[in-house]
């Protein structure tokens, strides 16, 4: 390791990884960056940083930054000046306009931008090209949170705080080895946990987080609705609901007590595959607690069932009226640290405010206060996996993938290829040159990193955090916020676009989100520098944010009731069998974070998780005949791929997980090309492969 440098100034600013969102300061020396370290005293983790945290230093300064913008000539992308990009860039798209319409232009962002960007982003996309195409990867990991909120609340957003963790008696967390993909989360439950709390873990692997748990329920993949549904039967049968709640603050309730009375603790063993007294007990001791709090990630969302399974964590804490009070939450964790602003402002399948894309009155309000006509704004919002297919159509023939990479993050990666191929034109706009995706692009823009800009990131708990550049961009790389005015003006479009600086924009977002859920009325950079974030809704100037919503049991649906939901699960679109007899699950490590394409330019992050690998059982591993450290081939119906034996009794036998951030392994080569109907988010989890020695 390099010699540490002493900073010679400390900047104030946010973690540009996940969606926890903790209080960092960037350290430079003579305009360079030389160390990370955690804000003392930031409510969201007092000085705490997990490895990535106190690493991303390092990837400012990567070789790989891209410092100039790129266009591609015989085949090479070539450096060009920003003209000449942007000329050939928009010179294209008016071309597509002009012949094919909006529909023939689609957009592909993230969760990584910052608020000001991802609304600046949706305005241009949908109010100046006037096209539906505009998708995020927050698809993949939070689009059945988003719809499951609105189905049960009647808008999106999470409900409690992470002062709630500490304050409850049981914590079940379900889906997330949150010990791994939100440590400083997991650092919470464990201090809850030495205190006293009890925890419930519902993960088909045994990760770290069951190794801590009073009770660990390993179901088998996709069945958590069964689950959920029979842990709401025990509640329900026991007495244990807040009766006087349910009357007054939901409906659904009679219909939910006749559909769940079938799933019985024995009837869900049967599907689950776990004891029927260990799901009888975890029901008991969440039931029986004053104060429990359930909190889920990708493992719930990422599925064919994903929507409905958060519509039965609201079920079970709407039927004891545990929403709203300290301690209590149906808490839908995010994985991107701007990915609820993205949700919030209109960066992907909303518009600002938290206002519906096919809600006629919401367009109306929209277009009043950006000055336009309603009928330009576009009323439907497709998925990205419906993006890729109208690609392969011939529908969509431009692409502009803004800090992502979805080569590699979307599921089937050689459909995905076939599509990236087809494009007539292919913008990756990112901070890497060397991002996987840009392999196919036309054109390259250099774009900033978190540290090199301002702007707002919201995390979890609604908390609006504050981004302050510490460093420049490299060469000429750019801001986004900075990318997307350009293209505005060079478009035509500059007169939607009245300001030029994130704080500008910040002022404009606050009158669209003005009595709105998420208003942000109250809310300045001073002022959420100076509490240390603030937590939305934000009324006022004398507001210091709201911790919970709905603690008024009054929720945003038509009548202020929640709406509770009895719910089946609908098949999983492929299990094992004779061909295919292991069920193949993705997800992430403590060390990187999506693709790679960041945390593997930081040679401490990567030196402890060098490259992709497969989990697999001692017993599985014995009938394969490998051991730790031998290649297996790994085979779906859609691809294949090679990876390292890790030998773990972590995942059970029959099952087998591979990280997603590798290229080298990519696990979506074999994942299946299926969306849960309600969100569209894509089912990464359970899917059949084989597995046979290299
Ligand atoms: Fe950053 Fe998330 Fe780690 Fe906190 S937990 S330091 S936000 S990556």
């Amino acid at each position: 390791a390099p010699a540490h440098v002493e900073p010679d100034t400390w900047t104030y600013s946010t973690c540009g990884f996940c969606g926890t969102g903790c209080g960092i300061e960037i350290g430079t020396k003579e305009g360079r960056p030389v160390a990370i370290r955690g804000t003392k005293g930031y409510p969201v983790n007092d000085g705490l940083l997990c490895a990535k945290g106190i690493y991303q230093w390092k990837m400012i300064t990567a070789p790989d930054r891209g410092k100039h913008p790129m266009i591609r000539k015989g085949g090479t992308l070539v450096q060009a000046s920003w003209d000449e990009a942007l000329t050939a860039m928009t010179d294209k798209l008016k071309a597509l306009l002009a012949e094919h319409g909006p529909e023939s232009i689609a957009c592909y962002n993230t969760g990584q931008l910052c608020m000001e960007e991802f609304y600046t982003l949706g305005k241009l996309m949908r109010a100046g090209f006037r096209t539906p195409n505009l998708d995020g990867n927050t698809r993949t990991c939070m689009a059945s949170a988003v719809v499951g909120h609105t189905r049960s609340f009647g808008t999106d957003g999470p409900v409690g705080a992470y002062a709630d963790i500490e304050a409850a008696e049981v914590i079940l967390i379900a889906g997330s080895n949150m010990a791994e993909c939100h440590p400083i989360l997991f650092a919470r439950v464990v201090k809850a946990v030495e205190k006293g709390a009890r925890l419930i873990c519902v993960d088909p692997r045994l990760t770290q987080v069951s190794r801590i748990a009073t009770i660990a329920l390993p179901i088998r993949p996709g069945t958590d609705v069964v689950l959920l549904n029979a842990m709401a039967h025990v509640i329900i049968r026991e007495g244990l609901i807040d009766r006087a709640y349910i009357d007054a603050h939901t409906t659904g309730y009679a219909e939910l007590e006749a559909h769940l009375r079938k799933y019985t603790p024995a009837y869900a063993a049967e599907i689950c595959g776990v004891p029927a007294e260990d799901i009888e007990a975890a029901a008991l001791l969440y039931g029986r607690a004053e104060r429990s709090l359930s909190m889920w990630v990708m493992g719930i969302n990422q599925s064919v069932n994903g929507t409905i399974a958060n519509n039965c964590f609201h079920n079970l804490n709407l039927i004891q009226g545990k929403i709203g009070k300290p301690g209590c939450a149906s808490f839908s964790i995010t994985g991107q640290p701007a990915a609820m602003a993205s949700r919030e402002v209109g960066g992907s399948s909303s518009y600002p405010g938290y206002r519906a894309i096919g809600n006629a009155q919401h367009r109306a309000e929209v277009a009043a206060l950006w000055g336009v006509d309603p009928a330009i704004l576009p009323d439907k919002s497709p998925s990205i996996t419906e993006i890729i297919d109208a690609i392969l159509e011939g529908k969509i023939r431009a692409l502009w993938v803004i800090c992502t990479n979805p080569l590699i993050s979307l599921p089937d990666q050689n459909r995905v290829r076939r599509a990236l191929e087809k494009l007539e034109l292919l913008v990756v706009q990112d901070a890497f040159a060397t991002v996987d995706t840009a392999q196919y692009a036309h054109i390259y823009l250099p774009a900033a990193l978190w540290a090199e800009k301002s702007g707002i990131m919201v995390n979890s708990e609604r908390r609006l955090n504050l981004l302050k550049p510490a460093v420049a961009p490299p060469g000429e790389a750019r801001t986004d916020f900075a990318i997307f005015l350009d293209v505005a003006d060079r478009m035509g479009y500059g007169h939607l676009f009245p300001y030029r600086t994130t704080e500008e924009c910040f002022e404009e977002i606050k009158r669209l989100t003005k009595g709105r859920p998420n208003d942000y009325s109250g809310a300045t950079y001073a002022r959420i520098e100076e509490n240390r974030g603030l937590q939305w809704p934000i009324p006022d100037e004398r507001s210091t944010g709201t911790p919970r919503l709905y603690a008024d049991g009054r929720f945003n649906t038509a009548d202020g009731k929640a709406v509770l939901w009895s719910v089946d699960p609908v098949e999983l679109p492929e299990v094992p069998d004779g061909e295919y007899p292991f069920n193949l699950n993705s997800g992430r490590v403590q060390e990187h974070y999506h693709t790679g394409t960041k945390t593997r330019k930081v040679p401490e992050l990567n030196h402890l998780v060098p490259t992709a690998y497969v989990e697999l059982n001692p017993r599985d591993a014995e009938q394969l005949g490998v051991g730790y450290g031998d290649r297996v081939r790994i085979e779906s119906r859609r691809g294949e791929i090679e990876a390292r034996v890790v030998v773990t009794s972590q995942v059970a036998p029959g099952s087998c997980f591979v990280p997603m951030h590798f290229n080298e392994g990519p696990v979506n080569r074999l994942t299946v090309w299926a969306v849960d109907p309600f969100s569209k988010e894509p089912n990464y989890k359970q899917q059949a492969v084989r597995l046979r020695k290299a």
